[in-house]
C-alpha cells in the first residue's frame, strides 16, 4: 500500500494527511475548497516545526512529509491511483453517501474505501458502492498526529483481509487499533457522548456550576480536560448530531440530547468553533465560564 487519499482537508482530514505522508506513503489531500487544502497544508508545516521543536523529526523529515503531499479540488483525479481512500469530509449522511459513490465509480477497483465518520453507519454508506466488503471505518481521534487510538469499525460486510489490512497499515503509523463492530456510535462515542450528555443535564437541573462540574471530573477522575470543556472543543453541533444518531438507531431515550444542548445549538453556541459555548474563547484565547444562569 503506497497511495493513500484523504478527501476532506478539515481538522480531521489535514491530521490523517500529514501523518501518512510523515510515514512515507504518496498522499493526495482533496477538498472541495481551495481556501481549506490552503489551510490544511500550513497547519501541516505548523505541526511539523512544533515536532521539530521537541526533538521528534529533523528539518529533512519535515521536507520529505511536504513532498509526500499533492492537493486536489476534484474527487475524480484525486483517487484515480488510491490504493487506500480515507473519507473525512463533513459529517452528514447524504454527503458521504454521494462522495462514496464517487469513489466507487472512480478508485481503482481493489481499492479499500474507508471513512472516519464519528456515527454514520459503515453498513449503510458501504451499501451504495459495488464493493462493501472493501469498506471499512478508520476512526481516528483529533487531533490525529497525537492521539494513539485508530477505531478500526467493520462494517456488515467487512471482509477478514480488510480489516485485517487495515489494522496492520495503523500499527505502521504507530497507532494502536482496535477492532469494533458497527453498531451506532461504535466504542468510542457510545460511551463518550451519554457522559458528556449527563455533564450538561446536571448543568440544566442546577445541580452544579460550569467551573463546578468540570473539577470534579478533572481532580476527581483524573481527565484532563472537564466534560464541558470536551464538548466545546468537539463542537456541540458534532455532540448533538452523535447523541441523536445513536436515540434514533437504539430508539432508547437514555441517548435523547438533552434540552439545553439542543438549544445552544439552536442559538449558534457551538463551543471554540463560534467563539462560545460553556465557555468564552472570543478574547484573549483564554477560555472564561459563560453558563452560570442554571445555577
Ligand atoms: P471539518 O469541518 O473540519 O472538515 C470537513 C472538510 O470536508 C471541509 O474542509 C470541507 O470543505 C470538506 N468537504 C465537504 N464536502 C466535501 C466534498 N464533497 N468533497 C471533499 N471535501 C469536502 O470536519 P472534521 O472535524 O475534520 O470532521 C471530518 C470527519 O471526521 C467527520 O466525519 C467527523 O465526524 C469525523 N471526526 C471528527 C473528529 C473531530 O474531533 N473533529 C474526530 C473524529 C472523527
Amino acid at each position: 500500500m503506497k497511495n493513500i487519499a484523504v478527501i476532506g482537508a478539515g481538522t480531521m482530514g489535514n491530521g490523517i494527511a500529514h501523518v501518512f505522508a510523515q510515514n512515507k506513503y504518496k498522499v493526495h489531500l482533496i477538498d472541495v475548497s481551495e481556501d481549506a487544502l490552503e489551510k490544511a497544508l500550513a497547519i501541516i508545516s505548523k505541526n511539523l516545526d512544533r515536532l521539530i521543536t521537541k526533538d521528534r523529526i529533523d528539518e529533512h523529515t519535515k521536507i520529505r512529509t511536504l513532498k509526500n503531499l499533492i492537493t486536489f479540488t476534484s474527487i475524480s483525479d484525486g483517487v484515480k491511483n488510491a490504493d487506500l481512500v480515507i473519507e473525512a469530509a463533513t459529517e452528514n449522511e447524504d454527503l458521504k453517501l454521494n462522495i462514496f459513490k464517487q469513489i466507487d465509480k472512480d478508485a481503482p477497483k481493489n481499492a479499500i474505501l474507508a471513512t472516519n465518520t464519528s456515527s454514520i453507519s459503515i453498513t449503510k454508506i458501504a451499501s451504495v458502492t459495488n464493493r462493501s466488503e472493501n469498506v471499512i471505518g478508520m476512526h481516528f481521534m483529533n487531533p490525529v498526529p497525537i492521539m494513539k487510538l485508530v477505531e478500526v469499525i467493520r462494517g456488515y460486510n467487512t471482509s477478514n483481509e480488510v480489516a485485517k489490512t487495515i489494522m496492520e497499515l495503523s500499527k505502521k503509523l504507530d497507532k494502536v487499533p482496535i477492532e469494533v463492530n458497527d453498531y451506532p456510535g461504535f466504542v468510542a462515542n457510545r460511551i463518550l457522548m451519554p457522559m458528556l450528555n449527563e455533564a450538561i443535564e446536571t448543568l440544566y437541573n442546577g445541580v452544579a456550576g460550569v467551573y463546578e462540574i468540570d473539577t470534579v471530573m478533572k481532580l476527581g477522575m483524573a481527565h484532563p480536560m472537564g466534560p464541558l470543556q470536551l464538548a466545546d472543543f468537539i463542537g456541540l453541533d458534532v455532540c448533538l448530531s452523535i447523541l441523536n444518531v445513536m436515540y434514533n438507531g437504539f430508539k432508547n431515550p437514555k441517548y435523547a440530547p438533552c434540552p439545553l444542548l439542543v438549544n445552544m445549538v439552536r442559538a449558534g453556541k457551538l463551543g471554540v468553533k463560534s467563539g462560545e459555548g460553556f465557555y468564552n474563547y472570543s478574547e484573549n484565547k483564554k477560555a472564561e465560564i459563560v453558563s452560570k444562569q442554571f445555577i
